[in-house]
């Protein structure tokens, strides 16, 4: 019903960035190539996604609205066998709860469109449509002022939507994805499945000629990645970009054995440049723990950690020699 989609609002659109978050993801999870994201006075004016998926047939479009309602998962086995970005079914009811939401989809046939406000119905209709799925939000969190008065100011919630855009990119080179922000292109990514094209469109070329590639390989996890030496640092961690089975995620044991594995190569206050990825069997990862899909459990920590302190020590072994 229309207070607890608002209640798990509250878990799942924390602000902005979070409504970017879950609609590209749901992109994604459609087998989108092109998903190009728009939007004005950092989410506050407008968000919009548009994407070139599977998109919803005019039988289901009104079930993604139920909260509970996904397509990605059909018994309990599933949710231990996650390999789709959303698996919630949250994430369509509880933006359109806090706002003014536009849908416009198709799967190539009829196409719909759905307008909802604070989560009332107000128009569903047939519509003519390309395939693929097209969402304008407006009025983010009109209906929750505690929620509006709390965010930050316009450059630090552009700066979470870039984050965000940026390591989805990161995680999905096969896609070309395009943000823009007042008419200003942020990013641009091409879709040629080539990931240091992504580092260049978020990084720069001259930095993505100083990274070098991670490679190792353990019983239960295969660790890929590339790293920026250690004579260029940032100031913040927030250069260390970990995912797990292309799921961006929060881990700080991880980022910590990255840090580790530089060892005493960086100056203090200092982090540096990083593309972590460990692809594992799902079974090994419990991505359930918070509606925010970020957190994970993982059964073998500990060998995961010392696999990636060790993958990094070998790189700039090897760069000495
Ligand atoms: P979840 O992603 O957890 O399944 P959501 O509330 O995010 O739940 O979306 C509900 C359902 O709506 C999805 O399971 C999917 O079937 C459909 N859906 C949402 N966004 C899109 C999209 N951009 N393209 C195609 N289908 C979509
Ligand atoms: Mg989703």
């Amino acid at each position: 019903d229309r207070l607890s989609n608002k209640i798990a609002a509250g878990e799942v659109v924390e602000r902005p960035a979070s409504v970017v978050k879950e609609l590209v993801e749901n992109a994604i999870d459609a087998g989108s190539t092109v998903i190009e994201v728009e939007v004005e006075e950092a989410g506050l004016g407008k968000i919009r996604i548009l994407d070139n998926g599977d998109g919803i047939s005019e039988e289901d479009v009104l079930m993604a609205f139920q909260r509970h309602a996904t397509s990605k998962i059909k018994n309990d086995d599933d949710l231990f066998r996650i390999r789709t970005l959303g698996f919630r079914g949250e994430a369509l009811p509880s933006i359109a709860s806090v706002s003014h939401f536009e849908m416009k989809t198709s799967t190539g046939d009829v196409g719909s469109r759905v307008v909802f406000e604070g989560g009332v119905l107000q128009v569903h209709e047939a519509a003519a449509a390309r395939k693929g799925t097209d969402i304008i939000v407006t009025d983010l969190f009109f209906n929750t002022p505690a929620r509006l008065k709390y965010l930050k100011t316009v450059h630090t919630e552009l700066g979470n939507i870039t984050d965000i855009m940026n390591r989805l990119a990161l995680s999905h080179p096969e896609i070309s994805f395009r943000l823009i922000h007042n008419d200003r292109k942020l990013l641009h990514t091409t879709g040629n499945g080539d990931v240091r094209q992504v580092l260049a469109a978020i990084y720069g070329v001259n930095i993505v000629k100083k990274m070098v590639p991670i490679s190792a390989t353990s019983l239960d996890y295969q660790v890929k990645g590339w790293i920026a030496l250690p004579e260029i640092t940032r100031a913040s961690r927030n250069y260390i970009s970990t995912m797990i089975n292309g799921r961006f995620i929060k881990n700080y044991p991880l980022v910590k054995a990255v840090q580790e594995g530089y060892h005493t190569l960086l100056p203090i206050g200092r982090y540096p440049i990083v593309l972590l990825s460990v692809e594992m069997d799902p079974i090994l990862v419990d991505v359930n723990v918070h509606p925010s899909k970020m957190e994970v459990r993982l059964s073998k920590e500990q060998e995961l950690n010392q696999l990636v302190t060790d993958a990094i020590k070998k790189v700039f072994k090897s760069q000495e020699l």
